[in-house]
């Protein structure tokens, strides 16, 4: 059995957020599309549970977001209380990797992804308040403790940071090949306009580097090959193929089913369920799933 919507879509894994808090302020922060702030994160139980009703419809991989997921002093705890999976990973600033990336890999975690809107000092801490030295003792934690491959996170702006793709491509290579860039096309969600970047002049310096060319079907992302590195492109906006292939569904960090990142009339309550419960809130969620970019689809 599984989880496909009116659309056709099936469900493969679970974006969850475990908290809305952050030691962090980025300036661009779509906080997974939470809009309300809610201090009732979700037990252990909850996360556990939602997991396991999802396992039922097949559902083998499952990423945890926030706020910074790391903010929460119980998230090793809660990534043993998970079933079985094929793939758990987890996005985070890594500004406490370098302390926690050894117990998390032990705990089940299986892969990291960390947020570097840039390498300089200043403009590390221009976009995010913090101290980009403490990123990097977090990223060569996170390899030693195998918790790779490691993908780097770039939001790209006009004016801030896109100059900067050669040296972060530069700056990977020493990990030979343990960690991938991915460069991800602002959303506007903090009136951020001004630093939006023409993606598809990213897409042709890629094209014009690359050995080789791969595309995923979730989402569309293409993979490029260049020089013994790996380069992402996440093009979110405005692109219906981007909503044709999501397989993924969200849980808000106070245990709500949130089918759209872009969306918050559809969400569905799960908090403190059982696993049987949350099965049939789950097909209910389905019925409530639809693109919000659906050209391709019509
Ligand atoms: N604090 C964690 C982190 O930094 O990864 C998890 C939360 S953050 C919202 C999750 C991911 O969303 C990060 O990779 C970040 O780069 C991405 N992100 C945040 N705001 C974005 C925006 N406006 N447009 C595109 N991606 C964004």
């Amino acid at each position: 059995m599984q989880l496909t919507d009116t659309y056709g879509r099936t469900i493969k894994s679970l974006r969850i957020s475990i908290t809305n808090r952050c030691n962090l302020k980025c300036i661009y922060c779509h906080r997974e599309g939470e809009i309300r702030h809610t201090n009732n994160e979700m037990s252990i139980d909850t996360i556990a549970n939602i997991v396991k009703a999802s396992r039922k419809f097949g559902v083998n991989k499952v990423k945890f977001s926030g706020g910074e997921p790391l903010m929460r002093n119980d998230f090793e705890r809660i990534i043993k209380a998970l079933p079985e999976l094929k793939d758990i990973s987890a996005t985070t600033n890594g500004t406490s990797l370098a302390q926690r990336a050894h117990d998390l890999a032990r705990s089940g975690l299986n892969r990291i992804n960390i947020s570097l809107p840039s390498l300089t000092p200043e403009k590390y801490r221009k976009v995010t308040g913090g101290d980009v030295n403490i990123v990097f003792d977090g990223i060569d934690a996170a390899v030693a403790s195998g918790l790779i491959p490691v993908k780097l996170n770039m939001v790209l702006m006009k004016g801030l940071n896109a100059d900067e793709i050669p040296a972060m491509m530069d700056f990977i290579k020493k990990y030979d090949g343990k960690v991938i860039l991915q460069l991800i096309e602002l959303m506007n969600f903090q009136q951020t306009a001004r630093y939006q970047v023409n993606i598809d002049e990213v897409e042709k310096f890629l094209e014009k580097r690359a050995d080789g060319i791969e595309e995923r079907s979730m989402h569309r992302r293409r993979k490029y090959h260049i020089d013994g590195i790996e380069v992402e492109l996440v093009r979110p906006i405005d692109n219906s193929h981007f909503c044709a292939n999501c397989n993924r569904l969200r849980v808000t960090s106070d245990g709500k089913l949130k089918p759209c990142l872009l969306r918050n009339d559809n969400l569905v309550d799960v908090n403190n369920k059982e696993p049987v419960e949350i099965e049939e809130l789950m097909k209910l969620a389905m019925e409530k799933r639809e693109p919000f970019y659906k050209d391709a689809m019509l």
